[in-house]
């Protein structure tokens, strides 16, 4: 489904709003105790296999763009004080990445994480394009089993030029693309690829990786961790 104008409009002061905010939370004070002020997480969380994300990456900037009516619904869809929950099993390809672009000098920005089933539903009723939103099911895998995440690069409290917005809907948007895409966009997209990836061999053993995060060809910011492809019962776990 293409955007209407009104939809394009809305994104651009959606990445203004994008860039303050990562600006503000990575100018917040270094040297946290990894996962030292986290709160636990629920019981249901827990029973998942579920961890907040900040127990492992601690320097994530979160901006979890569906607790905030700055998304191509328009309206919130999660609670405000939604975390970025995911599930164990990405917890070493994460690491690694951020530790890779930390190296740099950079940050891991997460715009979505675990993602509740009845959001989905809402998500897809809004853009019934299973291209661009993932059709519910009767089972959980990808953001619903908490095993993919939406994630971009902070760079001095700035977003870097990736040559879209987060659920641009567009042709530019695939992880691949050149056309309207810079070359240095195209090099930053290239560069979160290998930081991601970092963890190990990308889809050359699907359900059962060493770790590594790979790509969905269709949105550049779009990571699977190890058996994301797996179809899982649906679950019922608070995001906040
Ligand atoms: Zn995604």
């Amino acid at each position: 489904m293409r955007p209407t104008r009104r939809d394009v409009s809305v994104r651009r002061g959606v990445l203004a709003a994008a860039t303050i905010s990562a600006a503000v939370a990575v100018a917040a004070p270094a040297g946290a105790v990894p996962g030292g002020d986290v709160p636990p997480v629920s019981p249901q969380a827990a029973a998942a296999g579920f961890v907040d994300v900040r127990t492992v990456v601690p320097d994530a900037v979160i901006d979890l763009r569906y607790a905030t009516p700055h998304n191509f619904v328009g309206v919130p869809l999660y609670p405000a004080d939604a975390r970025c929950l995911v599930h164990e099993s990405m917890a070493p390809g994460l690491a690694k990445a951020a530790d890779e672009l930390r190296a740099q000098g950079d940050v891991l920005v997460f715009w979505d994480c675990y993602r509740p089933h009845d959001v989905q539903v809402r998500m897809f009723d809004a853009v019934p394009n299973p291209a661009w939103v993932a059709k519910p099911g009767p089972y959980a895998r990808s953001h619903e089993a908490g095993r993919s995440v939406d994630v971009t690069i902070a760079e001095r409290g700035q977003l870097v030029d990736m040559g879209t917005d987060f659920d641009d809907f567009s042709a530019r948007a695939t992880a691949y693309a050149t056309d309207g895409v810079s070359a240095a966009a195209q090099a930053n997209r290239a560069r979160l690829r290998t930081a991601m990836g970092a963890g190990g061999q990308e889809r050359s053993d699907p359900g059962n990786g060493s770790g590594g995060l790979a790509v969905y060809s269709g949105e550049w910011w779009h990571f699977d961790g190890p058996g994301a492809g797996v179809q899982r019962p649906i679950l019922d776990v608070p995001i906040d």
